[in-house]
C-alpha cells in the first residue's frame, strides 16, 4: 500500500480529501507566527539528554505541546480514566471515559486540534465504548462530516472533545481518539512517538527547521515518524491483508 493510500485510509476512508493551504481564521491559522514562537523565553531546566550544537540552543524555543514541552510525564498503570472538558468558560462539553488510553501520541497532522501555539496535537484512543458525552452535548458539531473521523468539535471554543470512525470497515473503528490534555484527571498513559512530523509544514512551519524539530522529538523521547509509528501501520497493512484475503 501506497503512502498516499495509506494517508487517505486514515484521514479520508476511501475518498482522498483535498489537500486546503492554511487560511485565515481557519483550523491551521491558530497557530503563531514563528516570530511569535520563538519570541517566547523559556525558563525550563535541562531535562535528561544534553544534545550539543545548534540543534540544542533552537530546541528549547520549539514548543511541541504544551504536555510534553516540560518533558514527557509517564502514565500510571492503576489509571482507568477521568473526564474531559472544553475550553469555554461555562456550559463547558463534558466527556467521561472509563479507560486508560493507548496508543498516545503527538500528532503534526493539520485536521487534529491543537491548542494556541503549539506545533503538534496530541491524541490517543480509547475503545468507544468506554466514552460518553456526559454534559452539554448539544454544544458539539462535526467538524468535517466527510473525514473518516469524525471529529466532535465544540461550537463554543472550537475544542475537539473526541473523533470518531463510523464507517465499520476503517482498520481504526471500534476507537474513539482523544485529547488527554482536557482532563484534570492525572495517570494518563504518556505519548509515545510523534506522527505525520512533516505535515507540521502544511501548516506553515519553515523547512529549514524540520531537523531542529525532529532533533527536539528525539530529545523529548518521541521519535519521529513521516506517517504513523511502525506498530500502527502494520496494524493498517495486516487489516488491508486480511481485508483482500492474502493473509
Ligand atoms: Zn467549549
Ligand atoms: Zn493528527
Amino acid at each position: 500500500m501506497s503512502l498516499m493510500d495509506t494517508i487517505q485510509r486514515w484521514f479520508g476512508g476511501g475518498k482522498p480529501e483535498p489537500r486546503t493551504p492554511p487560511k485565515a481564521g481557519g483550523e491551521t491559522a491558530e497557530r503563531p507566527s514563528r516570530t511569535d514562537a520563538t519570541a517566547r523565553t523559556d525558563t525550563r531546566t535541562e531535562t535528561t539528554s544534553t544534545p550539543t550544537g545548534e540543534d540544542n540552543a533552537m530546541s528549547h524555543h520549539i514548543h511541541i505541546h504544551p504536555a510534553v514541552d516540560d518533558g514527557v510525564r509517564p502514565g500510571r498503570d492503576d489509571f482507568a480514566g477521568g473526564t474531559l472538558r472544553c475550553h469555554c468558560p461555562d456550559d463547558k462539553v463534558e466527556v467521561t471515559v472509563e479507560a486508560q488510553c493507548a496508543h498516545n501520541h503527538v500528532c503534526g497532522c493539520t485536521r487534529c486540534w491543537k491548542p494556541e501555539g503549539a506545533l503538534f496535537s496530541m491524541v490517543a484512543v480509547v475503545p468507544r465504548d468506554k466514552l460518553k458525552v456526559t454534559a452539554n452535548e448539544d454544544k458539539l458539531e462535526v467538524v468535517d462530516p466527510s473525514a473518516a473521523i469524525q471529529r466532535h468539535a465544540c461550537k463554543g471554543c472550537g475544542v475537539h472533545m473526541f473523533g470518531r470512525i463510523e464507517n465499520t470497515e476503517h482498520p481504526f473503528h471500534g476507537l474513539d481518539f482523544i485529547h488527554t490534555e482536557l482532563s484534570d484527571d492525572s495517570g494518563w498513559a504518556a505519548p509515545e512517538f510523534a506522527a505525520f512530523v512533516s505535515s507540521i509544514i502544511e501548516s506553515g512551519t519553515n523547512p529549514d527547521d524540520m531537523s531542529a524539530v525532529r532533533a527536539r522529538l528525539k530529545e523529548l523521547g518521541l521519535e519521529p515518524y513521516d506517517c504513523l509509528s511502525p506498530p500502527l501501520m502494520d496494524a493498517i497493512a495486516t487489516h488491508t491483508a486480511k481485508a483482500k484475503g492474502v493473509l
